[in-house]
């Protein structure tokens, strides 16, 4: 049983699928001041299996950058009806735009995404994503609606109305970041409710990197089944890959997106099987098709068919980032926006150190930061309004408040060669 016959397609049927949506997505991406210029000597003949899409040029996250706000746009700004944004205030941000045809093929993603791990009409579900530019909120949202469920726009926080939702109205499934799921099921027992008694059976979590380990601990301290769902904006948000009830690697939506794993370095294919990053392209958006975007995301496909009959093929979990970005509470950071944060305040001298550790059961970042002499006075007041000032300025930028502790001039022990800037002390 599925939610769309597509999701079985042979995969013969399947590639002439993509060949054909391929070809039409790179005519359309032509009509974008970006693609126009990029794609300019490419011949649409040259398509004519998948794998041609290699062909093609990449498309990485600085190119979204450089053509902010409307470059990457295939047509009228009147004609979009949505965006969502990725974080980062100083850095230029990366902005996605909807029409609504892709607001609505996002949601029947979502949906089957959905329906796929075993949420039915009859569900009822809770999002505990934070609503706004982030994806995981109104992605979430349109998709459970789509599917028919009953859905509780929850936002983040205040975990004693979530608990009291869920007990209120039954809540069946739960969408949730897996560090928070950890949390949660602990505030639950601090509530006075057994976990086992709540009425939820379905947790989707996603949005940052977590182990089997850390599946199998929320499944056994919440007791609900989790199914891994990944996504990324610039890719629309959830709904890009998710789990089946085999709980076997996450099925690709091969309809929507071509997707490749390349070695990072040298820019060719892996070998069947092995981690690399995966690169993915639109081939059902219209507003804002994307070609061979570099998610800088590392995992690799799963050999072989899955037993629910899926052809789609399936990636693994994400191990890790081809880059420097930190995933803590679901919220994306990259260490240059501390270092452009700190450097701007006339206090701060030049060394600093990002450490991520684990308290209790959940993540936590610190800044170490070394004060200029003349500033690291004796007067406590002073010191502790740095720290304040430090730590406000750091969560407008990164949207998370850092702990921050004050060091002197010198004292951070410098690394041979390249700086090491963030120590990564998290359980995994
Ligand atoms: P955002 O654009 O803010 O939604 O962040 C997207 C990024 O979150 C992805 O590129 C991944 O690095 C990470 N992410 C999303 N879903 C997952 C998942 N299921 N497992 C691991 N990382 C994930
Ligand atoms: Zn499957």
């Amino acid at each position: 049983m599925y939610y769309d016959p597509v999701e079985a397609l042979d995969r013969d049927s399947l590639e002439a699928l993509q060949v054909e949506r391929l070809k039409k997505t790179v005519a359309n991406a032509r009509k974008s001041p970006f693609y126009k210029e990029r794609l300019k000597d490419f011949d649409l003949d040259e398509i004519t299996r998948a794998s041609d899409v290699e062909k093609l040029p990449f498309t990485t996250k600085d190119d979204l950058r450089s053509q902010y706000p409307y470059g990457m746009l295939t047509r009228p700004v009147d004609e979009f009806v949505r965006l969502h944004a990725s974080s980062g205030t100083t850095g230029t941000p990366t902005a996605i735009f909807y029409t609504q045809r892709d607001i609505d093929r996002w949601a029947d993603l979502m949906a089957r995404s959905m329906y796929c791990c075993g949420c039915r009409r009859s569900d009822v579900l809770q999002n505990t994503s934070g609503y706004g530019l982030f994806t995981g909120g109104l992605g979430i949202h349109y998709g459970s609606e789509r599917l028919g469920m009953l859905t509780i726009p929850a936002g983040a926080g205040n975990t004693k109305r979530q608990i009291k939702l869920i007990r209120d109205f039954n809540v069946t499934v739960l969408h949730i970041i897996p560090s928070f799921a950890l949390y949660f099921a602990q505030r639950v027992r601090e509530e006075g409710f057994d976990p086992a008694e709540m009425p939820w059976r379905i947790a989707l979590i996603g949005a940052e990197p977590h182990s089997e380990e850390v599946r199998r601990k929320i499944e056994e301290t919440m007791h609900i089944k989790c199914y891994n769902s990944y996504g990324m904006s610039e890719l629309n948000g959830p709904g890009v890959a998710f789990e089946c009830q085999h709980q076997k690697g996450m099925h690709v939506w091969e309809d929507a997106y071509i997707a490749e794993i390349i070695d990072p370095e040298t820019g060719r294919p892996v070998p069947e099987g092995e981690v690399g990053e995966l690169v993915m392209t639109t081939i059902t958006r219209e507003g804002m098709p994307l070609i061979r975007y570099r998610t800088r995301d590392l995992t690799r496909f799963i050999p072989g068919q899955c037993e629910c009959g899926r052809t789609h093929r399936r990636i693994d979990r994400i191990t890790g980032r081809a880059d420097d970005m930190i995933i803590l509470k679901g919220v994306n950071i990259y260490p240059m926006q501390v270092e452009q944060c700190l450097m701007a305040m006339p206090e701060v001298g030049h060394n600093y150190l990002i450490e991520l550790f684990t308290e209790g059961v959940s993540d936590q970042l610190k800044v170490k930061v070394e004060i200029k002499d003349e500033y690291f006075v004796e007067d406590m007041r002073v010191l502790q309004g740095l720290q304040k000032k430090i730590a406000k300025t750091l969560c407008n930028e990164i949207l998370l408040t850092p702990r921050v502790e004050l060091v002197q001039h010198d004292s951070i022990p410098k690394s041979e060669g390249k700086a090491v800037r963030v120590v990564d002390n998290r359980r995994k």
